[in-house]
């Protein structure tokens, strides 16, 4: 029996990126960069105008006080898209606003607000010192310095650099599909008429909206009975994609053939049990370049080693540098009693408390309870030695979703 560490990084290792391509700008929001983003132009493109006032020699200005306004002639103006100003000569002055090219021979801009104008003449009452108000060219990004690495996150505050750099699109890693195999004889779908001993097929679409989740394509195919040879066809058919996630008939059971139609497919699995809680039987193999989860058919057991096992992965295959979640230290509101002996995932949501985060349980933790997933914001660890851990003791907790409390 794997322990989690061991099996999350033998399964981590089994996954890779698959290929680039280049979308559409605003379709590689929340994907990463593949490629270093090499600036092509400067940023800002040219000297501009930080406020709206007056270009200036900063020199014609020095002594410029509110009691000793210096006055100079107004020559022009400059204007954010308009012509390109005429150099400014010695002792003028020209209007400008924000965003409008700084005319040669000026080195500095005096507020509107430190001026009073008359006419063709402007009283400019504070010094300001060269350089001041002028954005200057190349000075917040260089033509052919790195703009973002690869790896960068394409988040709405990259999407405004690659915009300002002219990328119409952008290189990231090819989203994988993921084929999502249910298997079981009790399974029909929502809305189909129920026999009594039948049960929605809610792995299907939880594990679908889960690979939705992490970024990825989910094909989810028809539900695989509990029969060799149509578990055999199935996984043949789901090795199409680039990654198979089965979940249910992976235990000991007469019933379960998954680990026995992979076999037969000729896919040898690296291992079949990690000690956790809740799901045991996981199951995980490589079929050539395709990875091949099996994952508990108990509902919560299967979404909970999706997002411990499968979840990593995917992101790797995004190009996510840290595919991992982030862990956060807790302390538990109410004492937890257990049987010891496998390492257990808590599901929690959080309440900010003294700098720290409580982790309130979300309801039954049985392994096939569903109402205890809905509000699911971490997995607080609870190490496989432990029977009893009091509501003092902090305990590591992976962060699902940002807590709103
Ligand atoms: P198994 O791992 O096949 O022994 O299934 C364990 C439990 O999970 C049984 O109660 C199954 O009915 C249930 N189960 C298996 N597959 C699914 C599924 N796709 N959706 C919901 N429950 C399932
Ligand atoms: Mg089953």
């Amino acid at each position: 029996m794997k322990e989690i560490d061991d099996a999350s990084r033998e399964i981590l290792a089994a996954f890779s990126p698959i290929g680039e391509e280049r979308v559409p700008l605003l379709s590689g929001l929340g994907r990463f960069l593949s490629r270093d983003l090499v600036a092509r132009t400067d940023l800002p493109g040219f000297d501009n105008s930080a406020m709206d006032g007056y270009a200036v020699r900063a020199a014609d200005v020095a002594s410029a006080t509110h009691a000793a306004p210096v006055a100079l002639p107004v020559v022009g103006e400059s204007r954010a898209g308009g012509p390109i100003p005429p150099a400014l000569a010695p002792r003028t002055a020209m209007r400008i606003f924000t965003g409008a090219p700084v005319p040669a021979g000026a080195d500095a801009i005096v507020i509107q607000e430190d001026t009073t104008r008359d006419g063709d003449v402007v009283a400019i009452r504070e010094a300001s010192p060269a350089g001041m108000h002028v954005r200057k060219q190349g000075s917040d990004l260089r033509a052919g310095a790195l703009a973002l690495p690869a790896g960068t996150r394409i988040t709405s505050g990259a999407v405004a650099l690659l915009a300002s750099q002219d990328a119409a699109s952008v290189s990231v890693q090819r989203r994988p599909r993921v084929a999502i195999l249910s298997t079981g004889d009790e399974l029909r779908d929502i809305g189909e008429p129920g026999r009594p001993g039948t049960i929605v097929n809610s792995n299907a679409y939880a594990l679908a909206a889960q690979v939705l989740e992490a970024g990825c394509e989910p094909w989810v195919l028809a539900p695989v009975p509990d029969r060799l040879e149509e578990a055999r066809a199935s996984i043949r058919a789901g090795l199409a994609a680039d990654v198979v996630v089965l979940s249910g008939g992976v235990s000991v059971g007469e019933y379960d053939v998954v680990r026995d139609a992979l076999a037969a497919e000729g896919i040898a699995l690296s291992f079949w049990k990690v000690r956790m809680k809740p799901g045991k039987p996981v199951a995980f193999a490589r079929a050539g370049r395709v990875p091949v989860l099996g994952l508990p058919g108990n509902p919560v057991s299967a979404w909970v080693t999706f997002e411990l096992f499968v979840r990593p992965g995917l992101r790797k295959m995004l190009g996510d540098p840290t595919p991992e979640r982030p862990r956060v230290r807790v302390t538990l509101a109410e004492p937890v009693r257990r049987k010891g002996g496998r390492t257990e995932l808590l599901r929690a949501r959080l309440v900010a408390r003294d700098g720290g985060w409580v982790a309130h349980l979300t309801g039954g933790q049985g392994s096939g309870s569903l109402p205890a997933l809905a509000g699911v914001e971490a997995l607080v660890i609870v190490p496989a030695e432990r029977d009893e851990v009091g509501t003092s003791e902090p305990l590591d907790a992976l962060l699902l979703s940002y807590p709103r409390r």
